[in-house]
C-alpha cells in the first residue's frame, strides 16, 4: 500500500510540508508519494491533503477562482483526512474574522465547524515560539510557532480541542479534520505530521 499525500500548492508553506511530510514517511518506514497540488484532477487522487499556512484570503480567492475549492470541500466530505495550517486551519472553518478589521467575507471551506479570530496574536512583528501540550494525540511536547496565528473563538459540537496557549484555543480535530493555528513544518520536529500520516494509512487499511 502506497500513500498519495497532497500539500495544496497555491500559496504558503507548500515545500516545508513537503519537506516535513516526506521526513515523516521516511522515519514511520510508510510508503508514499507527497505532491505539490493544484488542480481537480491532483486533489481527485490523494489519499490526505494538508493546507498550509500562509494567507488564507489569498488561497481562498484563488482557489475559488481555479474552482479546487468545490473539489477540497467534496473530498474532504468524503472523509480524507486533512491538516489545516495557520491559514489552512481557517480555510476550514466556518466563520473567520479578523482582529482588527473583522468580518472580510473571505472564501472559506466551511467544514469544521469553529469560530476563529484571525491574527489573533497580533501582527507578523509579535510572532513568537511556545511549548504546547497535545496529550490527547500522544505529543506531550511541541514547538508551536506562531506567526500572524489564528485562535480559536467557539467550537461547535464534536470538536475536539488539542491545545490551548494563554487560555486560546490553538488546535482542534474532529473525526479526520485537524487545525493548528502553528506551523509545524517550521521546526524539526515531525510528530504532528507523523500523527497526520497514521491517520491517512488507518483510513486506506
Ligand atoms: N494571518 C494569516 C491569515 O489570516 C494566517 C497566517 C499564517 O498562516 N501564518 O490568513
Amino acid at each position: 500500500m502506497s500513500l498519495t499525500i497532497g500539500v495544496l500548492a497555491i500559496q504558503g508553506d507548500v515545500h516545508e510540508n513537503i519537506t516535513s511530510t516526506k521526513a515523516a514517511l521516511k522515519e514511520l518506514g510508510v510508503e508514499g508519494t507527497v505532491v505539490g497540488v493544484k488542480t481537480a484532477d491532483d486533489i481527485s487522487k490523494l489519499d490526505g491533503l494538508i493546507i498550509p499556512g500562509g494567507e488564507s484570503t489569498t488561497i481562498g480567492q484563488l482557489s475559488l477562482v481555479n474552482s479546487s475549492l468545490k473539489i477540497i470541500k467534496e473530498k474532504i466530505e468524503h472523509g480524507i483526512p486533512v491538516l489545516g495550517i495557520c491559514a489552512g486551519m481557517i480555510m476550514l472553518s466556518k466563520t473567520a474574522n479578523d482582529r482588527v478589521v473583522g468580518k472580510t467575507d473571505q472564501p472559506l471551506l466551511d467544514l469544521l465547524d469553529i469560530k476563529l479570530e484571525r491574527n489573533s496574536f497580533g501582527r507578523q512583528k509579535e510572532s513568537f515560539e511556545a511549548d504546547i501540550s497535545m496529550n490527547s494525540i500522544n505529543i506531550p511536547k511541541f514547538n508551536g510557532v506562531f506567526i500572524r496565528a489564528p485562535s480559536v473563538s467557539d467550537v461547535g459540537s464534536g470538536v475536539e480541542v488539542l491545545a490551548k496557549f494563554n487560555e486560546k484555543i490553538v488546535a482542534v480535530k474532529k473525526g479526520n479534520i485537524i487545525g493548528v493555528a502553528f506551523h509545524p513544518e517550521l521546526t524539526e520536529d515531525i510528530s504532528l505530521h507523523k500523527y497526520f500520516i497514521n491517520l491517512v494509512k488507518k483510513l486506506k487499511n
